[in-house]
């Protein structure tokens, strides 16, 4: 449902509450958030964004992460089926808003190769269908999602962060919106301007079949075909 994501020099979990605080009116049923403190910390459960809050602890400190907040389409509303998702080996986190349509096809696949689903989302496929490809190729977490997403039908706004990769947030969208906030020395990702308007004016709405990588001083994005691309920046006009 809620997508907001930071990388910066501030600390990531209080812009990411404040943001799914600024993106609750949509409606949601679970909340959680991934930061890369060393190594990836995860808090998620069942019910509001003020009692994910009240679950940080300085164990999330850190610069870089991701939340969500959860519209369940795919398995119910419990901690479990709560986004972030989790690869096997504990480093790569994935949020994602929409259906994942070919996800039981996938799902068996990953299990005839050895991977173990905790939850009943279609999320969590997705999740390690990428870590799938980063074991066979660990040096690019941006190719592993473009893999990845070949083989998915269905609609995604997604956001991930690995603890290999503390330098990223790697992002694609297809019929979910997703955009980037460009600060100075630090950027945002959200699902609605809403979220970012705080800390920026500057946004880069991407279009479907798009994949981005932003790091605290710059960002690239891609077309599905692989083609760099030079995105218009449009200037926020919110009121706060
Ligand atoms: N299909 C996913 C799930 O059920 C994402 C739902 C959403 O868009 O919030 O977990």
């Amino acid at each position: 449902c809620g997508i907001v994501g930071y990388i910066g020099d501030q600390q990531a979990s209080k812009i990411i509450i404040d943001g799914l605080k600024r993106l609750e009116y949509r409606g949601y049923d679970s909340a959680g958030l991934a930061v890369i403190n060393g190594e990836l910390k995860i808090k998620k459960g069942k019910g509001k964004v003020a009692s994910l809050e009240k679950m940080i602890t300085p164990s999330e400190n850190g610069t870089v992460g991701i939340g969500h907040t959860r519209w369940a389409t795919h398995g119910e509303p419990n901690d479990i089926n709560s986004h972030p998702h989790t690869g096997q080996n504990g480093k790569l986190a994935l949020v994602h808003n929409g259906i994942i349509e070919n996800y039981n096809t996938l799902k068996k696949k990953l299990s005839d190769q050895g991977y173990t689903f905790y939850s009943e989302t279609d999320t969590e496929v997705l999740t390690k269908l990428i870590e799938s490809f980063l074991e066979k190729d660990a040096s690019d977490l941006k190719k592993a999602v473009q893999l990845a997403l070949h083989q998915v039908n269905g609609t995604y706004g997604i956001a991930l962060v690995h603890s290999d990769f503390p330098d990223q947030i790697v992002v694609a969208r297809k019929g979910s919106p997703l955009l980037l906030g460009v600060g100075e020395g630090e950027m945002l990702i959200a699902s609605d301007a809403s979220a970012v308007a705080a800390y920026t004016d500057k946004v880069i709405y991407l279009d479907d079949g798009e994949i981005a990588v932003i790091r605290k001083d710059d960002y690239t994005v891609e077309s599905a075909d692989q083609i760099e691309l030079s995105k218009e920046i449009h200037e926020l006009a919110l009121s706060l």
